[in-house]
């Protein structure tokens, strides 16, 4: 039996992909600074902080070794989070440190293989229409905001750790993946999941504020499909970065609508100032089809759908339990 380790196991995409690793056969351990929205499947669960090396030791310390590392703990958020430019130590620092700790564990305790989610952000913004996405234009280098520099050097890291060490790295940037246990509130949500909570409180006949002017364009792909690349890309001898995302471009005005459509709500939609992040940004998948024989498989509808009603469903488990227990996002009665 193969054995994996997986930080950010409490998380979004790290959940799903213990999911998918335990269904797939394995024996998981997963790792996180908290537990995931629904109960984990993970044979094992340790609750640490990957920033500190003696905690990452204790993660990696096992009967046996592990064959497979995945690394998903990231301080990250959407973009009123990366972008607001408050909170660029932190989320520099900290994402930096937990994946300095845990390469160098993976070469302390003989791991073979790590896999790294990089992001969308590594891209820079440049001045035309459409900001296309393949792999080498993330060069020359100038991503939008400090979370992508991060990701940018770590992936350079890894590669040197490849290099140097010959630890085998997988390297993914994923682009915009939605889906069940998403982040949706608190702070650190992503325009996807703060438009699906903004439409699911809105009454009928109400009005919602959207962030930007609506014009903005983003490509979403579905948590599953997100988690059928990771293990496509880890199956494979893979050794350069490769784009995980749909190339399905969809401005956040048309997504609005479309989430209107599967509301059945009327309501106004008031555009504010703030945060947006890049204008464009259009993935390209060609090489994860090339390369690892991988494309997303679910709609936007559908991956859209199952998105809202989850998050619905989370609003009316909330709003079932006593208001002093509501998150702050409630008892404001804000959208
Ligand atoms: P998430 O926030 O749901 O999961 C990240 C997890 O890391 C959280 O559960 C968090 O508690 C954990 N974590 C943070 N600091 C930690 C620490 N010090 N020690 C242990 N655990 C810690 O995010 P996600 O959406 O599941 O993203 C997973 C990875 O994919 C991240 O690296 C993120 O940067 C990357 N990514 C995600 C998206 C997306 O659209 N969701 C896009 C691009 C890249």
């Amino acid at each position: 039996m193969k054995r994996a380790l997986v930080f950010g196991a409490g998380g979004f995409i790290g959940g799903h992909l213990v999911d998918q690793l335990v269904a797939d056969g394995y024996w998981v351990r997963g790792v996180d600074l908290k537990l995931t929205a629904e109960p984990s499947t993970a044979n094992d669960f340790l609750l640490l902080d990957a920033r500190s090396p003696s905690s990452v030791d204790r993660a990696f310390s096992c009967e046996m070794k592990f064959d497979e590392v995945y690394q998903l703990a990231a301080d990250m958020g959407g973009a009123t989070y990366i972008n607001a430019g408050i909170h660029d130590a932190d989320v520099m620092s900290n994402s930096v440190i937990i994946n300095a700790n845990i390469a160098k564990a993976c070469v302390r305790y003989g791991v073979k293989k790590l896999f790294f989610s990089s992001s969308a952000c590594v891209y820079p913004q440049v001045e035309r229409d459409l900001s296309t996405c393949y792999e080498d234009d993330a060069y020359p280098a100038r991503p939008d905001n400090e979370y992508g520099w991060e990701k940018l050097f770590t992936e350079r890291m890894l590669m040197s750790f490849q290099r140097q060490y010959g630890l085998a790295v997988r390297i993914a940037r994923f682009h915009s993946i939605v889906g069940p246990r998403s982040t949706w509130q608190g702070g650190k949500e992503k325009a996807h999941s703060a438009l699906a909570r903004k439409v699911a409180m809105v009454e009928n006949g109400g009005c919602i504020e959207v962030i930007g002017d609506g014009t903005q364009t983003r490509t979403f792909l579905y948590v599953t499909d997100c988690v059928s690349g990771i293990r496509a890309l880890m199956d494979s001898d893979v050794d350069t970065v490769i784009n995980i995302g749909s190339d399905v471009l969809i401005s956040i005005a048309e997504y609005v609508e479309l989430l209107r459509s599967l509301s059945g709500k009327d309501f106004t939609v008031k555009y504010i100032p703030g945060p947006t992040g890049v204008k464009d940004r259009h993935c390209q998948v060609t090489l994860a089809s090339q390369l690892i024989d991988w494309r997303p498989t679910t709609d936007l509808r559908t991956a859209t759908s199952m998105t809202y009603q989850w998050i619905r469903e989370q609003i009316l488990y909330e709003v079932a339990r006593p208001a002093e227990t509501w998150p702050d996002l409630l008892k404001r009665g804000r959208t």
